[in-house]
């Protein structure tokens, strides 16, 4: 802070994203990316450059939200265009929250959004295993954020118990963050609950499903009041939030279904494999419909300043001399857990191998 820091600024904590080194790391496993490129048809939509760069973008990303409608069966105006699902979601607090309730251990940008906006932060603690504490979740008069699957368990609730939370909640916007719904092989999404909620906003990402965590696309799906409001947002922030490329780019992404199918299959099957081969190594590994697995050993302990060769953090920096990067998030309750990306095949039999080899 410097004496020319704001009032509003003072005494915040940001956000820390993972580690993008580009050098040095042969396996990453760090931020949940996929690890498997876009589609061609994705990447010959951005070249040769698709629109003339001299001029601005579409800045209501017409035919982006058209396509993406489209492909969950709602209308053009249920459907809000940001860059990446963090400006969308960062929207949706400045938009709907003046409190808000949230899990103890969730996607940690939230309690930062509620800082930067002043808005009164709930934490309503994980159940021991994880699970979230539903019942707790009802009429809580305040709004309501839940990242389902959850980040960084993995963990999903059903659609059931979403709708339970929006129903009950009957008067706060109740934001479901879907960043990693793609990769649930049930049928969990709150989208089917939108023609029914006017409380209820959806958010997704083309970040980790679709392979496009470097063109920053993520959107919302709503009730067309809520599209209305988040739209009045941004065009008090910045008009112009997505470029013409990453439009271009997530149009053909989402509309390549059977690529999208694909990658999404072969991520599940090595989630399913690894999970199994993490057991057997004998760690505890949380029930995951997401693409990470979020793993502890019982071995892990620390003794003050002693830990065990099994604690997470000690198996974050072996790891990371072995070149393979995992998160590891030193926090309460979770501070002996490490988040594993599901990488490619080939690399996730190697994770597991130079795993072996430290225990
Ligand atoms: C990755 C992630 C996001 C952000 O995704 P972007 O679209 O890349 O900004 C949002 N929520 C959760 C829970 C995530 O893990």
């Amino acid at each position: 802070m410097s004496t020319f820091t704001s009032n509003r600024l003072r005494g915040i904590t940001p956000y820390t994203p993972g580690e993008q080194p580009r050098t040095g790391i042969r396996i990453k496993l760090n931020t949940n990316e996929n690890p498997y490129p876009p589609s061609v048809q994705t990447i010959r939509s951005l070249s040769p450059v698709p629109r003339p760069l001299e001029k601005y973008p579409d800045p209501n990303c017409s035919a982006l939200r058209t396509a993406i409608a489209e492909t969950y069966g709602l209308k053009t105006e249920q459907v809000f265009a940001g860059n990446g699902s963090d400006e969308v979601l960062a929207f949706a607090f400045m938009a709907f929250c003046d409190s808000i309730a949230a899990p103890d251990i969730t996607y940690s940008f939230y309690p930062v959004w509620a800082k930067i906006y002043g808005i009164k932060y709930h934490t309503i603690p994980l159940n021991e295993d994880f699970t979230v504490p539903v019942k707790r979740f009802i009429a809580t008069d305040k709004s309501v954020v839940l990242a389902n699957p959850n980040a960084p368990t993995g963990i999903v609730l059903t659609a059931a118990e979403i709708e339970l939370i929006v129903r009950t909640n009957p008067d706060k916007v109740v934001i479901i963050d879907e960043a990693y719904m793609d990769f649930d092989s049930g049928n969990n999404s709150a989208i089917p609950l939108i023609e029914r909620y006017p409380n209820l906003l959806v958010v997704r990402t083309f970040s980790k499903s679709y392979s496009l965590a470097g063109l920053r696309v993520g959107y919302a799906l709503g009730q067309e009041q809520l599209i209305r409001n988040l739209e009045t947002v941004k065009n008090c922030v910045n008009s112009y939030t997505l470029g013409s490329l990453a439009q271009e780019g997530a149009t053909a992404a989402i509309r390549d279904v059977g690529y999208f199918k694909r990658i999404i299959a072969k991520i599940i099957a090595t989630r399913e494999r690894t999970e199994h081969e993490l057991y057997k190594l004998g760690f505890e590994v949380c029930p995951s419909a997401a693409n990470f697995l979020f793993i502890s050993h019982p071995e892990g302990h620390k003794f003050g300043a002693e830990l065990t060769a099994y604690h997470a953090s000690v198996l974050q920096s072996k790891l990371r001399e072995a070149g393979v990067l995992v998160r590891y998030f030193d926090l309460p309750r979770i501070d002996n857990c490490l988040r594993v990306s599901i990488g490619a095949e080939d690399e996730m039999t190697r994770f597991t191998e130079i795993l072996a080899a430290l225990i």
